[in-house]
C-alpha cells in the first residue's frame, strides 16, 4: 500500500479501509490477508462471466501462446470472428474496435460527425449520463462535477432530462449530429429507458439522417438478459457502443455501426494501435460462445428477477430502502439515505456493492451467479442496513 501510494496517482478514492485484491474466482475475490468477499459488483460491471471465468482464461492462453498481438496492417482470426458475433446477434452492422468504453465513444462521437452533413455537429444527451472520462465522451456526459476544472469541452452537446420526450424535440434541430443515449442509466443510478423516449428519438434522427448512438458499454452483452440492451426496448441505433463485459476481464470496446455508416470510417479517419488487439479479441469470442452454450441470457433474466423479488422482501422491513429497480442484472436500490456506511459495512462483512450518486446501491452480478448467492448477498445487505441503522 505504502509503495502504490508513493508511485500511483491518487485519483481513485480508494480509503484507508481499502484492501489489497489478490486473486478472484467466481462471484469471490480474496484479499492478501487470506479473507473471501462475496463479488455483487464484480470489476465495476466488466466481469459479467465472474472473476478469472476458465473459458476466458483458456482463450487468453491458448492465444497468447500462438499471437498476441497483430497491429491493424494485416487480417487477424480473433477480431474478424468477434466482429461477426457481435454483428450477427445485433444488427448486421460493422465493428471498429478499441481499448475502452471511453475510446469507443469518442470515435462514435467521430463517426456521427462524418456520417452527417456539413452543418450538423452538436450532440443531444442526456442529464446523469456517463460515457467516459476523455474528452469528447466527456463533452456528452450529462453531470457538472465531472466537468469540473477541465473546461472548455467539446462544443455542441446539449442535454435533456432522461426520457423527456418534449424536451427531446424541443431541442433538435437539423444542426444534430447524433442523440447519444444509454439504453439504461448505469453511472447515472439504473434508469431504465421508456420506449417512447427511443422511438421519438429513432423518428428524429431519420428525419435529418442525425446518427442515433446507443451507449451500451454497461447494458451490452447480455448484461439485460437480451444480447444488447436496445433489443429490450425494439428500436435499432445507427451506431452503437461496447466495453466492459465484452471482454469480460480483457480491456476491449468496440463501435458497432450499420454498413452504411461504418462506410464513412475510411482509412485515416480513425485508428487505434492496440484496437482489435488478438489477445482481448480471443477472449471476446470467448466469452460470447460461453454465454450462448451455457444459456446465460436465460441465466440473466432469472438470476436478475430473483434478487429483484428478495430485494423487494428486504425492503419492505426496512425504511431506508425507498424502492428498487432493475433490468436483468442491473438492479438499483434507490434509499433514503446515505449509502457510504452501508457499502463499508457489507465489506466488513465479506460483500462488495457499489454506490453511486449518493444514496443508489447497485448490484451487478455475475451471470453465473447463483440463487443461494444472492440470497446470501441480500442477507448480509440487511445485517449491514441493520448495523449501520
Ligand atoms: N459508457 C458507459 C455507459 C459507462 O458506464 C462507462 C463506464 O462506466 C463508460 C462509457 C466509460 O467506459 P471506460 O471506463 O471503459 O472508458
Amino acid at each position: 500500500i505504502a509503495r502504490f501510494d508513493k508511485y500511483v496517482m491518487h485519483n481513485y478514492g480508494r480509503g484507508p479501509e481499502t484492501l489489497v485484491v489478490v486473486r478472484g474466482e467466481g462471484c469471490y475475490f480474496w484479499d492478501s490477508e487470506g479473507r473471501r468477499y462475496l463479488d455483487m459488483f464484480p470489476g465495476w460491471a466488466v466481469s459479467l462471466l465472474g472473476h478469472c471465468h476458465p473459458r476466458v482464461v483458456e482463450a487468453i492462453r491458448e492465444q497468447a501462446g500462438k499471437l498476441m498481438h497483430m497491429d491493424n496492417t494485416y487480417y487477424s482470426e480473433p477480431q474478424g470472428k468477434l466482429a461477426e458475433m457481435i454483428s450477427t446477434r445485433s444488427f448486421g452492422g460493422q465493428c471498429f474496435f478499441s481499448n475502452s468504453g471511453a475510446e469507443a465513444n469518442e470515435g462514435a462521437l467521430k463517426l456521427a460527425r462524418l456520417a452527417t452533413g456539413e452543418n450538423q455537429y452538436k450532440f443531444i444527451s442526456m442529464i446523469d449520463s456517463f460515457h467516459g472520462r476523455t474528452f469528447g465522451a466527456l463533452s456528452v456526459t450529462g453531470q457538472a462535477k465531472f466537468h469540473n476544472g477541465v473546461d472548455p469541452v467539446l462544443p455542441g452537446a446539449k442535454f435533456i432530462p432522461f426520457n423527456d420526450t418534449d424536451a427531446l424535440k424541443e431541442t433538435f434541430d437539423d444542426e444534430v449530429a447524433g442523440v447519444i443515449v444509454e439504453p439504461v442509466q448505469g453511472e447515472g443510478g439504473i434508469h431504465i429507458a421508456k420506449a417512447e423516449f427511443l422511438e421519438t428519438a429513432r423518428e428524429l434522427c431519420d428525419a435529418t439522417g442525425a446518427m442515433l448512438i446507443f451507449d451500451e458499454v454497461q447494458t451490452g452483452c447480455g448484461r439485460t438478459g437480451e444480447w444488447f440492451g436496445y433489443q429490450q426496448f425494439g428500436v435499432v441505433p445507427d451506431i452503437m457502443t461496447l466495453a466492459k463485459a465484452l471482454g469480460s476481464g480483457a480491456p476491449i470496446g468496440a463501435i458497432v455501426a450499420k454498413p452504411e455508416v461504418a462506410a464513412k470510417l475510411v482509412p485515416g479517419t480513425h485508428a487505434s494501435t492496440y484496437g482489435g488487439n488478438s489477445l482481448v479479441c480471443a477472449a471476446g469470442v470467448a466469452v460470447f460462445e460461453t454465454i450462448e452454450e451455457e444459456n446465460l441470457l436465460a441465466a440473466a433474466k432469472s438470476i436478475g428477477n430473483h434478487t429483484v423479488e428478495k430485494l423487494n422482501e428486504l425492503a419492505a422491513g426496512c425504511n431506508i430502502i425507498d424502492h428498487v429497480r432493475g433490468i436483468g442484472l442491473m438492479i438499483g436500490i434507490q434509499l433514503t439515505g446515505e449509502g457510504a456506511p452501508i457499502v463499508a459495512k457489507c465489506q466488513e462483512l465479506g460483500m462488495r456493492i457499489n454506490c453511486t450518486h449518493g444514496n443508489i446501491l447497485r448490484f451487478m452480478p455475475a451471470m453465473i451467479t447463483t440463487e443461494a448467492q444472492i440470497d446470501e448477498a441480500v442477507d448480509i445487505l440487511g445485517k449491514a442496513i441493520e448495523a449501520v441503522a
